[in-house]
Parts: structure tokens; C-alpha cells; sequence
């Protein structure tokens, strides 16, 4: 069966739901783009995230060793069947990817398949794209690789550097698992319906280790947030308003002094490394 994902959607008579980020690829192009994007090979365990009617799942099992796609929508599970019918490589698990066990899930799949490296590949659903990142990111060890296609701002957030405006809570957490690149841009018209916003495909390489040492990881996340969460204060009032420490706000000065970090300065200029130490600084000194 031809992979086209219009004529699949109307055999079907499949209603897209807006509330479950339904906006599908349409554009064959941009499916293998995608897939090359992740180098998918034959020793690859791939696992996608939000099948829909199978147009890009197609590709993974082509070219991968096994995929596990994970659609919540019910609905969708004829046509994905009809149209999978040919890849004995792929399951579809019929459940939502935020109630999954990952861990779980890969030890299964390894007992029968052992790949050399495990991929996610996926066209998230925008309404709940950053969760879905973060449970790959922090909880399920052993990935190797994602690519997502994600809305276009959210890729920029992911993606900036200190001192610009995209720069954030979520560029460092994304930064500290991995080293990610904006690899295609993909304008609405590639979708059916065409969504209100531009989309971007990006690739994190996954860190084996992470590219800074942290003392309490839980500490380090709590001075991100703090720093970011009054981002025009500068450091030393965006730190000591948040309530997340316990040192008054001169020891507070007195940790950034002794990181060389001008107290006046705001979080936003922070990199990595030095969120890093000073986040060290307060494990050290107790939080
Ligand atoms: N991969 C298809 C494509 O590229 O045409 C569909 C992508 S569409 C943007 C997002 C897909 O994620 C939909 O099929 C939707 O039903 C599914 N989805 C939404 N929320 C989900 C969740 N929590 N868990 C699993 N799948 C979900």
C-alpha cells in the first residue's frame, strides 16, 4: 500500500484531533529528510512517538532494525495496521507516551533485538512537546539519539546560547543532556491541517556523560530556576527571592563573588559551566 497520507485519511475517514496535536506530514520529502536527519541503520532500535496514520513509521521500518511507535489515538490503529501491514519490524503501542515506562519498554525490546544504538524519532504533538523531551532527556538512560520535529520557537529555546532572548530554563536542562543542532526548517503547508506556527526538526546528540560535574543535580536544576524565574532581577535578588535557599542573601553574594560572578549580572548571561559551579557552591555550603 502506497504510504500517501491524504488518501489514508480519507479511506479511513479519520477526524484529526486538534486537541491531540493531529497535524500530519504530508510531504514525503520531509519524511526521508527527517529520517536521514537521524542516520537510521539496520542495527537501530527506533522509537516514534505519535505514529498518526504511519506515513513517517513507514520509513523508520524500512530502513531501521526494529521500531516501537507509540500512538495514543485508538482511533488511528486500523489505518496504522493497514498501512504497517508489510514491516514485521514495527509494534504499535496504543498508549499514551507520558504513562509508558521507557525503561521497561527497552528491556523488553533488547531481549529480542540488540541493537547498536537506540533512536527516537518523532513529529511531536506541540501540545505537549517539551514534557515528552524531558522524559527521554531525564529519565530513560540508554538513548543515543533524538530527532524531533518541534515548533519552530521551541527549537530556538532549545538551542540558544547565553546572553539572547531564547535563553533559558530549557536551553540549559536540553544543553546538560545534550548537544543539540537545528537541522531543517518545515513550513505548515507540509501538513494537513497546516498549523498555525512554523515547525523545526531538530537532532540531540545525547551525552554519554554529562559536559559538567555536578555535585546535587537536584540543586543545579533549583539555581536554573531560580535564576531564570525573575529574569529581569539581576542574579543575586533573582536568587535570593525565589525561597529555594537557605543562605541569606549576602552569603548568597558571597558565593557568587567567590565564583567570579558579577552579583549584579543576570541569569541569562550564565553558561552551563558556571551554573554548574555555582550551583556546587550551594550544595557545599548546604542549601
Ligand atoms: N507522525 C505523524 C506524522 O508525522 O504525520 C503524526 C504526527 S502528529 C504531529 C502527533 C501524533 O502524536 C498524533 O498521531 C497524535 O495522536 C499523537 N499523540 C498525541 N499525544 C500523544 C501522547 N500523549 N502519547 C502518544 N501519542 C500522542
Amino acid at each position: 500500500m502506497n504510504g500517501n497520507t491524504k488518501e489514508i485519511v480519507k479511506k479511513f475517514n479519520i477526524r484529526l484531533t486538534k486537541s491531540l496535536g493531529q497535524n500530519f506530514l504530508t510531504d514525503e520529502n520531509i519524511v526521508r529528510k527527517i529520517v536521514d536527519a537521524a542516520n537510521v541503520t539496520h542495527n537501530d532500535l527506533v522509537i516514534e512517538v505519535g505514529p498518526g496514520v504511519g506515513s513517517m513509521t513507514r520509513e523508520l521500518a524500512r530502513r531501521a532494525g526494529r521500531v516501537i511507535a507509540i500512538e495514543i489515538d485508538k482511533y488511528l490503529l486500523p489505518a496504522l495496521a493497514e498501512n504497517l501491514s508489510e514491516y514485521s519490524n514495527t509494534v504499535v503501542i496504543n498508549k499514551d507516551v507520558m504513562k509508558v515506562d521507557l525503561n521497561e519498554m527497552l528491556r523488553a525490546a533488547k531481549e529480542e533485538f540488540m541493537p547498536d544504538t537506540v533512536k527516537v524519532v518523532a513529529n511531536l504533538p506541540y501540545y505537549i512537546t517539551t514534557p515528552i523531551i524531558m522524559k527521554f532527556l531525564e529519565e530513560t538512560p540508554g538513548i543515543d539519539m533524538m530527532v524531533f520535529m518541534v515548533q519552530k520557537e521551541v527549537a530556538m529555546r532549545m538551542t540558544a546560547k547565553p546572553g539572547g532572548k531564547d535563553y533559558g530554563a530549557l536551553s540549559v536542562a536540553v544543553q546538560y543532556y545534550s548537544k543539540p543542532e537545528r537541522v531543517l526548517e518545515v513550513p505548515p503547508h507540509c501538513f494537513i491541517p497546516q498549523p498555525d506556527v512554523d515547525s523545526t526538526v531538530i537532532r540531540l546528540n545525547v551525552y554519554k556523560d554529562p559536559p559538567v560535574q555536578l555535585e546535587n543535580k537536584e540543586t543545579f536544576f533549583k539555581t536554573v530556576k531560580a535564576a531564570f524565574g525573575q529574569r529581569r532581577k539581576c542574579l543575586v535578588n533573582a536568587l535570593s527571592n525565589s525561597g529555594s535557599f537557605t543562605q541569606s542573601k549576602e552569603e548568597i553574594k558571597e558565593i557568587l563573588k567567590s565564583q567570579g560572578i558579577d552579583e549584579n549580572e543576570r541569569g541569562e548571561k550564565l553558561t552551563i559551566m558556571q551554573f554548574a559551579s555555582l550551583s556546587n557552591s550551594f550544595s557545599a555550603k548546604k542549601s
